[in-house]
């Protein structure tokens, strides 16, 4: 780029937005500076940091469960009980309402990667899907809540949004000071929980817009730059499996396998015990062994496309790739046919005016026989994963020869 291009192109970026950017700024430098000062000086109680750091957690979940999987995603629904916490809390990480943060959100799950329709499109650098999006009007970013029907309709997000300003200003001052007074130390508290707790929130969040497209790797789909890290979870309440989110957005989980660290799946989970939340949203199994596996196969055969297809050696592993594949297809195939046969029998089943016993003992039969079938389907998905896996490894480690 020539001096004169890279002029113009710093003078042709929109203004910069003044209060976001000294906001971000001044909290970033007193966290670092004021807040350890203080510490070295004065020093924190320990009832101090554990509250502080539950305050975290609060607006941290507030965010993840709420603000995302709640309302950007409808993953599951919540009792106003918990939508009320979700909005103060939420509003605490001062990321702008729910109604504005989650219209966003849907954009950038509908345009992913598109620099003019995503808000923090990762294919515009690392810096603009942190934070540079934040710090400028980008037209992407712009309120525009067309996409938000549902939001505009629900009595709690247009209660916070209305009162946005006066709710984020008690959350992130008067509750310090609360905090603050109850452990004897008002500075402390404005410091640790008032700004550290408010600068490692937003940082936190911002990296699964940024890191979380970047960094990690792709088993559920390559359609966008969304990767999986656990890394990154372990910091982001779960939100760090995003090559899962990105794939199954409406699923209430982003570490979908039991061992995976999501403290926002587990929060939902727990308070569908309690009847805080229901309508708990998961994608069959099958679906999501089924992307596994796809990616695979497309991962094969671009090992198979760098090596002489002409060579007995890649001749044998075409056709071992071909076999897997129509096990596969033959897998799909049947689940397709078990999808429609339950169709069938709910709509039957509805259509009956009587539930006579003999019926009813058909119907259980029926939903035990599809189960079992159903498990027998998955348990084969599984297993071919496996297979797959072993033959991705040799064919990255075996030469041609
Ligand atoms: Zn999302
Ligand atoms: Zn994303």
């Amino acid at each position: 780029m020539s001096q004169s291009e890279a002029q113009s192109d710093v003078v042709n970026k929109p203004p910069l937005l003044w209060l976001q950017a000294s906001i971000f700024a001044i909290t970033l430098l007193v966290a670092l500076t004021l807040v350890p000062w203080y510490g070295f000086t004065h020093g924190y109680s320990w009832t101090l940091v554990g509250l502080a750091y539950l305050f975290l957690w609060a607006n941290g979940l507030s965010i993840t469960a709420g603000y995302h999987r709640l309302w950007a995603h409808r993953a599951y629904k919540a009792h106003p009980v918990l939508k009320v916490l979700f909005a103060l809390f939420g509003a605490a990480a001062l990321q702008n309402s729910a109604l504005i943060w989650c219209s966003g959100h849907r954009r950038h799950h509908r345009h992913v990667d598109d620099n003019e329709l995503d808000p923090y499109s990762a294919k515009r650098g690392l810096w603009f899907s942190h934070m540079g999006w934040m710090l400028r009007e980008y037209d992407a970013a712009k309120e525009d809540f067309s996409n938000a029907p549902d939001l505009l309709d629900d009595s709690i997000v247009s209660w916070q949004h209305r009162n946005y300003l006066a709710i984020a200003i008690a959350m992130n001052i008067i509750l310090p000071v609360l905090i603050g007074l109850l452990v004897g130390d008002v500075i402390g508290a404005l410091l640790l929980a008032g700004v550290l707790r408010l600068v490692i929130s937003h940082h936190t969040t911002f990296f699964i817009n940024s890191l979380a497209h970047f960094w990690g790797n792709q088993p559920y789909s390559d359609e966008s730059t969304a990767r999986d890290n656990s890394i990154l979870a372990l910091l982001t309440y779960g939100e760090g499996y995003h090559n899962f989110h990105h794939t199954f957005q409406q699923d209430y989980r982003n570490g979908a396998r039991w061992w995976q660290f999501d403290p926002t799946k587990w929060l939902i989970k727990a308070g569908s015990w309690m009847g805080l939340t229901t309508d708990l949203k998961r994608i069959p199994s099958f679906k999501v062994q089924r992307s596994l596996l796809d990616m695979q196969f497309k991962r094969a055969e671009q090992k198979l496309a760098k090596v002489d297809t002409e060579s007995k050696w890649a001749q044998q592993w075409r056709e071992l790739l071909d076999k897997e594949y129509q096990h596969f297809a033959h897998n799909l195939n049947q689940w397709t046919e078990l999808q429609r046969e339950k169709y069938l029998q709910k709509k039957e089943r509805l259509s009956e005016a009587t539930h006579e016993f003999s019926n009813e003992l058909q119907h259980k039969w029926h939903s035990t026989a599809f189960h079992s079938r159903l498990r027998e389907l998955n348990f084969s998905l599984k297993m071919q994963r496996k297979r797959m896996q072993h033959l991705l490894l040799q064919l990255s480690d075996a030469q041609p020869v």
